[in-house]
């Protein structure tokens, strides 16, 4: 019997199959027909410390024993003050204000809305968005709106907004860049935001710039008093080697976006922190002037009290060490294939390459047939187009890395004998 289910950036029409998952542990999916495999890419990039890390899953089961679910508007809970409390003190602390969500796409959309309030409730117009080209934020129209466009979202067209696009920083040519960038921001009126993946693209085909480039777009904006907003929904929690991809070029935000391994990549939930300034300008007696978004589950409480267990893992644990340790990890599995493909990379736990394919973009058969093979093998591995990518979990073993490591090998050298 088929399943009604419709799944996501799936084809049902190629039959490919769809594995059952029973039950996971680590870095490991157990499946319905007894098969044990590797997750190679933490399950979409979510799963930081492992899947069903016991401390979170306690946390969980706990908080469901007490309050499920609350109205968020004009109500509390302790898991959300508890939440907010922890990470406005992890976090950078210009970062003072906390406004919960349930996605990365939905933290996006709010960073975008709360750009445009702060400058409509001072009375300024100003709503233009600056982006860099090749960058994905995520799947809702504001979030494709700010993406890249292509194949993705073609037919969604008419429903986009348009933005203002500088160049991907190329190794030796950030200049076009930067120059691009501060054009955009002297524009009259004035342009509300720049919104960028900090340090690496991640669907955009895991693409690395440098730390520099960072940290002068972060100043061509503070110069324009353009705000800068930080996606660091795949990059956060430790996925480029510290607790934030902005960490490289010792940079803060105006407005951070946060999901995926908020919770430790348990239960949905995103954040997207603002400063005071920002706050400030929604802040009056006036009812019209207040942050107009919300939705049913903003800051649910068993969400949040996965998140809160998630924090006091990054504050108990030697989650750093474990990092630190992946990335050299990493780094020496994958040394032998560097002569093997194009473009090898490497940023914190991140590691990317291009095999050999003639057509070259994302829809061609290479990258569900790698797909396939990986499964047949019992690792889970997606690649991007033919960009080959391995974002584990940290708490993967040697054993399983390496072995993650010799099936790619085999497919590279299925890929070279074509
Ligand atoms: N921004 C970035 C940088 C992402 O990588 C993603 C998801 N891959 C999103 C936003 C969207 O997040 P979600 O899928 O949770 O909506």
């Amino acid at each position: 019997m088929t399943s009604p289910v419709w799944h996501p950036f799936t084809q049902h029409g190629l039959n490919e199959p769809v594995p059952l998952v029973t039950h996971a542990g680590g870095a490991i999916l157990h499946t319905a027909d007894g098969r044990r495999v590797i997750d190679a890419i933490s399950s979409w990039w979510v799963t930081t410390h492992g899947h069903c890390h016991p401390a979170i899953m306690a946390a969980i089961r706990a908080q469901a024993e007490k309050l499920d679910q609350l109205i968020f508007a004009g109500w509390t809970h302790e898991p959300a003050e508890t939440l907010a409390r922890d990470l406005t003190a992890m976090m950078p602390p210009a970062l003072t204000k906390v406004f919960f969500s349930d996605s990365g796409s939905t933290s996006v959309e709010v960073a975008l809305k709360m750009a445009l309030g702060h400058f409509a409730n001072r009375g300024e117009d100003r709503s233009r968005i600056i982006v860099m080209e090749g960058s994905y934020h995520g799947d809702t129209i504001g979030g494709m709106s700010v993406g890249a466009r292509g194949v993705f979202n073609k037919s969604y067209a008419p429903l986009l907004f348009d933005v203002d696009v500088i160049p991907f920083p190329e190794r030796g040519k950030e200049a076009q860049t930067m120059a691009a960038l501060e054009q955009y921001c002297a524009q009259s009126p004035r342009p509300a935001a720049l919104i960028v993946e900090p340090m690496i693209l991640g669907a955009g085909g895991m693409r690395i710039y440098l730390p520099g480039v960072l940290r002068a777009m972060r100043d061509i904006c503070q110069y324009f008093g353009v705000l800068f907003i930080a996606d660091e929904v795949m990059t956060g929690w430790g996925r480029t080697g510290g607790l934030l991809a902005c960490d490289w070029a010792q940079i803060v935000p105006d407005l951070l976006c946060l999901s995926k391994g908020l919770t430790g990549g348990s239960l949905p939930l995103a954040v997207t922190l603002a400063t005071e300034e920002i706050f400030a300008s929604h802040l009056s007696e006036d009812r019209s002037r207040m942050f107009f978004h919300s939705s049913s589950y903003t800051a649910n409480p068993i969400a949040c009290a996965a998140a809160v267990a998630n924090l006091a893992i990054w504050r108990d644990e030697p989650v750093l060490e474990r990092i630190d340790r992946l990335v050299l990890r990493q780094t020496d599995l994958s040394a032998p294939l560097r002569s093997k493909v194009s473009n090898l990379r490497q940023i914190g736990t991140i590691v990317a390459m291009e095999l050999e394919d003639r057509t070259g973009s994302y829809m061609s058969a290479l990258g569900p047939q790698l797909m396939a093979f990986f499964r047949e093998r019992d690792v889970l591995l997606r690649p991007l187009g033919n960009t080959v990518y391995v974002m584990p979990p940290y708490s993967i073993t040697d054993d399983d890395l390496a072995r993650v490591y010799a099936v790619i090998d085999e497919a590279i050298a299925l890929v070279a004998n074509r």
